[in-house]
């Protein structure tokens, strides 16, 4: 068995993930309704059926990790070091006495003219350093430049997806580094395409955090993010405690001539965010309050609206959608339908799934499935 890869070092991206941390999977990926999570579930669901959480998981505590699940079912390492998991699997790769070459880019696939006429076609893979010829390879280099010659198929454009949105920049006046809880939904006109709930991080160019990185996965410019900044009132309660702050605030011990609007949402809102807000409403911070300004005030607390201008970058993504068309794959082996003996894993296919350790889940579970097709293909 060996292992091509281009970097000093295998595995570095696993140091990067989860903060450092790793999550490596997700309790909710369990029978049918884990494959949901996913862009594309009709192909996943054979090989999630097969090798779901806790299978996984059973996989790298054989090895000697303890995993643990947090209260969200995000699945992390007992350590909460993603070098434990490395470390882990580097030793089963020497147990295993496979033969590793870094510093070594695969740059074509075909097959090998010499065995053209044998019954048993080998697969040959050219790299910058040698050529490798075997009889059954596995792909898992992530979406790169050189897929298509290494797939020997057309590949799909790249997407950077799971990262911040960039945003019209007006509304983002004075809030960059602020987090703030609310529910987001991204609307295509009137249509509510997602909705996520949790905090949110606004940026000079957008806004960031994992309820934008989940949404960047739907996300095109043109869309509008609509934040609800009061997400555990309706917009009709809502409009009765703003009423009623009025009726307070505006009392006999402070005439409302007094009240400004900055002061009549100071204590119900991060006091930058209570100015962006105070200006999407049309108000002027230093205006006095008139009580007929409550019901805009209300609507724009619940609809707080930035139009989308973008996705994540490279840098800034953590997965790139694109890259090999799953339908050129069998579902059930996820060899490739055009040339016997070549197998496809993890984010090199076009599957995507949300933050919470579904990407990292789809990378191993593939490449279990993966491995093992290609191990029946090689003694076949
Ligand atoms: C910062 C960050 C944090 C993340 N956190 C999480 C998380 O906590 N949970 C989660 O589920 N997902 C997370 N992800 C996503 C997850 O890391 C990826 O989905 C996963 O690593 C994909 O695995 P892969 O093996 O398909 O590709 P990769 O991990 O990209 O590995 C591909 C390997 O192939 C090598 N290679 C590429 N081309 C060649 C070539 N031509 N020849 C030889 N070698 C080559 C590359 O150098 C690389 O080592 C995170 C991603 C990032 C960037």
């Amino acid at each position: 068995m060996t292992l091509l890869e281009r970097g000093e070092r295998v595995g570095k991206k696993v140091l990067a993930t989860g903060n450092g941390r790793c999550n490596l999977s997700n309790t909710a990926i369990e029978g049918a309704s884990g494959s949901a999570y996913y862009n594309n579930p009709d192909f996943v669901a054979p090989t999630l059926s097969r090798y779901g959480c806790e299978v996984v998981r059973a996989f790298f505590e054989e090895l000697g990790l303890l995993t643990i699940a947090d209260e969200r079912g995000w699945v992390f390492p007992r350590t909460r070091s993603a070098n434990s998991v490395l470390d882990v699997l580097w030793a089963q790769v020497r147990r295993l006495g496979v033969e590793v070459h870094t510093g070594c880019t695969a740059r074509r696939l075909s097959a090998d003219a010499h065995d053209e006429h044998s019954e048993h076609r080998r697969l040959l893979v050219e790299t910058d350093k040698q050529d490798f010829a075997g009889r059954a390879v596995v792909l898992a280099c992530g979406v790169v430049p050189d897929l298509a010659a290494l797939a020997c198929q057309q590949t799909l454009g790249a997407t950077p997806i799971l990262g911040p949105l960039k945003t019209a920049a007006e509304p983002l006046k004075g809030l960059d580094g602020l987090r703030v809880n609310c529910r987001v939904r991204l609307l295509d006109g009137r249509a509510c395409v997602g909705e996520e709930t949790g905090e949110i991080l606004f940026r000079n160019y957008g806004v960031s955090g994992i309820a934008i990185f989940n949404l960047s996965r739907l996300a095109s410019p043109g869309q509008v993010l609509s934040l609800d900044l009061f997400p555990e009132l309706t917009e009709a309660e809502l409009m009765a405690l703003l009423t009623e702050r009025l009726r307070l605030l505006a009392g006999p011990l402070r005439p409302s001539a007094e009240l400004n609007a900055a002061d009549f949402l100071t204590g119900t809102l991060h006091a930058r965010l209570a100015l962006a807000v105070l200006s999407a409403a049309g108000l002027r911070p230093t205006e006095v309050l008139n009580p007929t300004a409550l019901p805009r005030l209300a609507h724009v607390l619940k609809d707080y609206r930035l139009a989308v201008r973008g996705g994540p970058t490279e840098v800034q993504a953590q997965v790139t959608r694109g890259g090999l068309d799953p339908q050129q794959f069998s579902p059930a082996t996820l060899e490739s339908r055009t040339h016997p003996g070549l197998f496809a894993a993890g984010e090199c296919l076009s599957i995507d799934g949300p933050c919470g350790g579904f990407n990292l889940h789809w990378a191993w579970s593939s490449a279990l499935l993966a491995a093992i097709q290609a191990t029946a293909a090689m003694r076949s």
